[in-house]
């Protein structure tokens, strides 16, 4: 049983009380159910008719849970939430300065990370870049039970059909002693201070403090947000200073294909990676405190 509110006789908006009842109605209304998480993204547009389900009243999908060797992030946590919870965390600095950086202040308290992950049309989402550094995975609730996935796996496939019921009920990373993550983006006023190009970057090091087990992921350049393996190797092994960053970053820019848009080109999208490139890399090194 769940309650549910009717709006202007065409909308409905159910209230489930737990993931396993919001993932029912899902199967129940088939395409007329939609999830609705904070509603940032989904209420840019008027409500169209049809089944809203409202996750935000389900406690279990909001839980952060912060362990030695682990983070498991409730989808419906918020953005300033997770921010918070990570705060003073070396190792996830990268995560608490995407979560606490995206957006503006009243869209962070309100947008939850399943919502951020679960935009497909949107192409700079802050999370998803970090979390692909941070090669976190994805446990989803689908009528037939549950599975879990890698998040750049995840990513591809919410974008076809086959996903349409489902939903994301966490994001787990795995913390390794000596590892760091680091995120780096540029937003633009012209853009609406929507981010047009981020890196993060998640490595540890080896004994002559060089670059080791070197992810990084770039977001907003292409409609997805992806790794860039090619830098990976490139930078595995340098010394973690600014010309290596941005030479490694430089001879590896063919491999993306910047999105044009509105705010800027495609191209200046590709040109400000090496810079971006060089920060998440300074960045690195001033938490181990090799600046
Ligand atoms: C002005 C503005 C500026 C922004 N700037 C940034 C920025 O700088 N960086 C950034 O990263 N993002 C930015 N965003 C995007 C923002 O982060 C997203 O709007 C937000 O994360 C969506 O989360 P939500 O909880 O509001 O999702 P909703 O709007 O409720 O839902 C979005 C989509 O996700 C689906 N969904 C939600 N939760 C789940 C779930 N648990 N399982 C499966 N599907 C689910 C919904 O069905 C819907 O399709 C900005 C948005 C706005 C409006």
């Amino acid at each position: 049983m769940h309650n549910a509110e009717r709006w202007a006789d065409r909308t409905t908006i159910h209230l489930p009380a737990t993931a396993g009842a919001a993932v029912k109605l899902l199967g129940e209304l088939g395409s007329e159910g939609r999830l609705l998480a904070g509603g940032t993204w989904l209420m840019r547009a008027p409500m169209t008719s049809g089944h809203y389900i409202a996750l935000a009243g389900i406690a279990e999908l909001r839980q952060i849970e912060i362990g030695q060797d682990r983070l498991r992030i409730g989808a419906g946590a918020s953005h300033a939430e997770l921010a918070l919870a990570l705060d003073g965390l070396d190792d996830l600095k990268g995560l608490a300065d995407a979560a606490g950086g995206a957006a503006n202040p009243a869209i962070r308290r309100r947008a939850t990370v399943g919502g951020n992950l679960c935009t497909t049309a949107f192409a700079a989402s802050d999370l998803a870049s970090a979390l692909l550094a941070a090669e976190a995975e994805v446990t989803l609730i689908t009528p037939a039970g549950t599975l879990r996935q890698e998040l750049a796996i995840y990513l591809d496939w919410r974008r076809t059909s086959a996903a349409q019921h489902h939903l994301l009920q966490h994001v787990e990373v795995s913390r390794r002693a000596g590892r760091r993550l680091c995120h780096a983006r540029l937003p633009l006023r012209r853009a609406g201070d929507y981010p047009v190009a981020m890196v993060s970057l998640a490595a540890g090091s080896d004994r002559q403090g060089r670059l080791a087990d070197v992810v990084v992921a770039v977001g907003a350049v292409e409609s997805q947000a992806r790794r860039w393996p090619a830098l990976e190797r490139t930078l595995t092994g340098q010394l973690p200073c600014r010309s290596a960053a941005i030479t490694c970053a430089q001879a590896n820019l063919c491999q993306f294909a910047g999105r044009e848009g509105p705010e800027v080109p495609g191209w200046y999208r590709q040109q400000v990676l090496p810079e971006l490139v060089a920060r998440a890399v300074a960045q690195w090194a001033k938490a181990g405190g090799q600046e």
